[in-house]
């Protein structure tokens, strides 16, 4: 029997907070079990060659929308193998009862084991789970879902006590099915996931998707009156990046008011980028952490066509992706994700209002962070990994397991060539989706193997073997 179970060979080491080495890497038992100069190939039972790669640690996608417009079992198996794509190994997917996902109300403690269910088995990365309490009993779940769930991360939509998710309705509680889920709700909500993080070692946090409701309905209203234009544009115009600051000036000084971890998902301007940077130098006792995504990075609304790229928060401009970059590269951004929602072109049509909101991007996680951020923009190696894998690891009760390649950590793995170049096609990204708004961007820099707990899972464009993906309680 072999000392290791897989040897990546003649790699360069990508290694979060410390930089790069050239190294060799070896598992056994799923996890780094050695790093080294030059181990022996004979050591092995299986090798990977790497030479003139990078060694990235898996990433960890920490912002999923697993069975939202789709079956569970479905999403999981089509958009975990896409993951693969760009280099993700875990991903962190977002669950609420109401309409969408599995279309009804109840306790966690029910439906969560039917949503575990429906996904084990079918997953090709690892996945874990993100919670909406959506009523006051859903709230007093909190404590036995981090305790005994393995789940130790919340989320509140700001706009829902208005709207639905598309925003052509505003009967939100026929959305939510719930009754009040205002700012009272978000207070008590936001104390019981304080109570619960001081608990625990762990970080317990709430995640936030900050857009105002009553400024929307107004927004929302002028643009409809005023020719009601079925572009992205207009979009954007009806829920401008104003909502997002008065959202976010709300979500902080609640978190502060209750000292409660937060997560500001999805920062899509400029502005917003600003308002969360004041209520940070205002409340630097606050445990607050920022998100953006890969389209808010990437995608402007006067580049795209049609309504696929429509989302929530809205695609804004080309100024306002390269203030989000500044974030990034100033280290004021925590993690970026992809957001990903598998959202099929005739769940969009060309009417603006219906058009359900969301896309995929996950495979491009790597790719795009490796070819606008490290080869245009000059961010190391090491930055790309911490802002992909091990950011979002630490935040959300992974340290010690992923975002890493130090040894005993799971040994998840990307193997990039730098300087592959394909154009954006729906068919490289393995995805059950039917179109892409990133579709015929040339991008520098893809995953040639994606390694899953030691066993290759993806290499040169293909999925190997069977889904392996497990539950990570966290
Ligand atoms: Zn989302």
């Amino acid at each position: 029997m072999s000392r290791y179970d897989l040897l990546v060979r003649g790699g360069t080491l990508v290694v979060p907070y410390l930089g790069t080495v050239r190294a060799d890497l070896a598992t056994k038992d799923g996890k780094v079990a050695a790093i080294g100069l030059d181990i022996s190939p004979d050591e092995a039972s299986q090798i990977l060659d790497a030479t003139g790669k990078l060694v990235f640690p898996g990433a960890v996608d920490a912002h999923f929308h697993l069975g939202i417009y789709r079956d569970l079992a479905v999403d999981a198996a089509e958009e975990t193998r896409s993951s693969l794509v760009g280099g993700a190994t875990t991903v962190l997917s977002y669950f609420r009862t109401g309409q969408h996902y599995l279309n009804k109300t109840g306790p966690y403690g029910e439906i969560f084991p039917e949503v575990l269910d429906a996904v084990a088995g079918h997953a090709w990365t690892d996945y874990g789970f993100h919670l909406a309490p959506m009523d006051t009993a859903q709230v007093h779940e909190v404590p036995s879902l981090v305790e005994g769930s393995g789940v130790s991360s919340f989320k509140y939509y700001m706009f829902y006590k208005g709207f639905n998710l598309s925003a052509d309705s505003r009967d939100a509680k026929a959305f939510t099915m719930s009754d009040e889920y205002d700012l009272g709700h978000l207070y008590q909500l936001m104390e019981a996931v304080a109570a619960a993080n001081a608990a625990t070692d762990r970080r317990v946090s709430l995640s936030l998707h900050c857009e105002q409701a009553e400024l929307m309905r107004f927004f929302i209203d002028r643009v409809r009156g005023d020719g009601d234009p079925q572009t992205l544009k207009a979009y954007s115009d009806a829920r401008p990046p104003l909502t997002e600051r008065v959202a976010i000036g709300e979500a902080t000084t609640l978190a502060q008011a209750t000292d409660c971890a937060i997560n500001l998902l999805h920062l899509s301007s400029g502005e917003a980028l600003a308002a969360a940077r004041e209520a940070r130098a205002a409340m630097p006792g606050v445990d607050m952490r920022f998100e953006v995504t890969l389209h808010h990075l990437c995608l402007s609304h006067d580049s795209l066509s049609g309504l696929g790229g429509k989302v929530n928060p809205p695609i804004r401009t080309s100024e306002d992706n390269e203030a989000l970059w500044a974030g990034v590269l100033d280290g004021t951004v925590g993690w970026v994700a992809s957001d990903h929602a598998c959202c099929l072109e005739q769940e969009k049509g060309d009417e603006l209002w219906p058009a359900l909101p969301g896309f995929g991007g996950t495979a491009l996680l790597y790719p795009i962070l490796i070819s606008e951020g490290m080869h245009k923009r000059g961010l190391s190696p090491a930055r790309v990994a911490e802002l992909v894998s091990a950011n979002p690891a630490r935040a959300y009760g992974l340290d010690g397991r992923k975002g890493n390649l130090l040894p005993g950590y799971d040994a998840d793995l990307s193997i990039v060539d730098p300087d592959l170049e394909h154009e954006v096609t729906t068919g490289l990204l393995l995805s059950g989706q039917d179109h892409c708004p990133f579709e015929g961007r040339k991008v520098r820099g893809w995953p040639v193997a994606t390694v899953l707990r030691g066993r290759i899972a993806y290499q040169n464009g293909a999925v190997t073997g069977t889904p392996r993906g497990t539950f990570v309680a966290r």
